[in-house]
């Protein structure tokens, strides 16, 4: 960061306020994590000068020797991580790596199941706003008033509708989803299975959420939530359905151009890490602190939608905390340096733009080396933010400082 300050004191002050803000605020953003330093450190080395169409071993370009040796690293680390026999590392993004999926299983015009974006799904599970809503026929699945899937209901509505593909996965579910029960709405109406496993990967990594790969057709993921790598997608299948549907073909290609080899590599760097034993502890204590963090909540008052957790997110509802919107609890955490976003809940009175919750997760903290009883700290501070939020402030940033101070980032980890 320093060389950076020196030689571009615009850009590298930009950068150095960003590494304060992240040291200095209790992220709860439940898709955000703090990589580690060697994931990072890849990610700024002479492999982002490198053109690579292709793959390992069939390139468009000359001098690919080196990057050949870490992209096959990469698939062969993501293979053994999440046992299975295609893996794709080079797509961008989670939303690339779900355009390349859904184009290569369907044409447009087909019919495509997917959990609304009110619901908790994501805008490529068939907003109207995204390539999903705009070149698919969309018939979105929603969930209870309780904030369960309704599995009965989707597979009625499957049934019913006949769709080429069924999309599971969601960026705001807090409860573990039955992937073997989708498998089974998906054969009934003869539909593929595409799993989005972008929020919970790091869970199913370390077994401690059920694994989709055994039950979906395809899987895709994002490898920078709770998987703890850089920002970017990955596919995961059989070889024969990868073959199939030539997914290769589909991120380059057809949604893609080069690699970023530089971001392959700290995903590499990423899943050889999660392979690790450590890994798994991680892991289970993102769980044990959204347990404790939810019941300090609940404790406090807040309604959880589901009525808590069963993986690293969790999502307040906070219609019994009078005029407090999802916007003004964002707002004013961002002001004691907590950092989380609002989100509607189920048949949310508000607008989008607004909306009654907010969805709070502990990847982030727990790479920190936040515990159970920082949790309950944290729900102190949430209450006296959304309930005295002028007179409180003050002591919640100081108390606040006092948890931040006591868990640095990038030291040691
Ligand atoms: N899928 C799910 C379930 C997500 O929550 C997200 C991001 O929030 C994505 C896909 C898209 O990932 P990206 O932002 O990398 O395109």
């Amino acid at each position: 960061m320093n060389f950076i300050q020196e030689h571009d004191p615009e850009v590298g002050k930009g950068i150095w306020e960003e590494y304060e803000r992240q040291q200095n605020n209790i992220e709860l953003i439940a898709s955000e994590n703090i990589v580690s330093t060697t994931a990072m450190l890849a990610m700024g080395t002479v492999l982002t000068n490198k053109y690579a169409e292709g793959y390992p071993g069939k390139r468009y370009y000359g001098g690919c020797e080196a990057v050949d040796v870490v992209e096959a690293i990469a698939i062969e680390r993501a293979k053994e991580l999440f046992h299975c026999e295609y893996a794709n590392v080079q797509p961008h993004s989670g939303a690339q790596a779900n355009m390349a999926v859904t184009m290569a299983i369907c044409k447009p015009g087909d019919k495509i199941m997917g959990m609304s974006l009110d619901a908790g799904g994501h805008l490529t599970h068939g907003s109207p706003v995204n390539f999903s809503g705009l070149y698919f026929n969309i018939i979105p699945y929603g969930i209870t008033k309780e904030g369960y899937i309704d599995y009965d209901a989707v597979m009625e509505q499957a049934l019913k509708e006949k769709p080429k593909m069924i999309i599971a996965g969601a960026s705001a579910y807090p409860r573990v989803i039955d992937f073997k029960r989708f498998r089974e709405i998906a054969d009934a109406c003869g539909a593929i299975l595409f799993v989005d496993m972008a929020h919970i990967a790091g869970l199913v990594a370390a077994g401690v959420h059920p694994s989709p790969i055994p039950y979906a057709h395809v899987t895709t993921t994002t490898t920078h939530k709770t998987l703890r790598g850089p920002r970017g997608g990955l596919i995961l299948s059989s070889k024969e359905v990868a073959e199939k549907y030539n997914f290769n073909k589909f991120v380059f290609p057809g949604v893609q151009g080069g690699p970023l080899e530089h971001v392959i590599a700290s995903k590499a760097v990423c899943f050889g890490e999660a392979l690790k034993p450590e890994y798994k502890e991680y892991q289970q204590q993102v769980a044990k602190n959204a347990k404790a963090l939810a019941a300090a909540m609940m404790d406090k008052g807040f309604q959880l939608v589901s009525g808590g957790t069963e993986n690293h997110l969790m999502l307040v509802d906070l219609t019994n905390f009078q005029d407090v919107t999802g916007k003004f609890l964002q707002n004013a955490c961002d002001e004691v340096h907590i950092t989380l976003n609002k989100n509607a809940i189920p048949n949310d009175p508000r607008s989008p733009f607004l909306t009654s919750g907010v969805r709070i997760g502990t990847p982030a903290v727990t790479v920190r080396g936040f515990k159970e009883e920082d949790m309950k700290e944290i729900a102190e501070c949430l209450y006296k933010v959304a309930t005295d939020f002028e007179s409180s402030k003050e002591e919640v940033a100081r108390r606040v400082k006092a948890l931040t101070d006591a868990h640095p980032i990038y030291e040691g980890k």
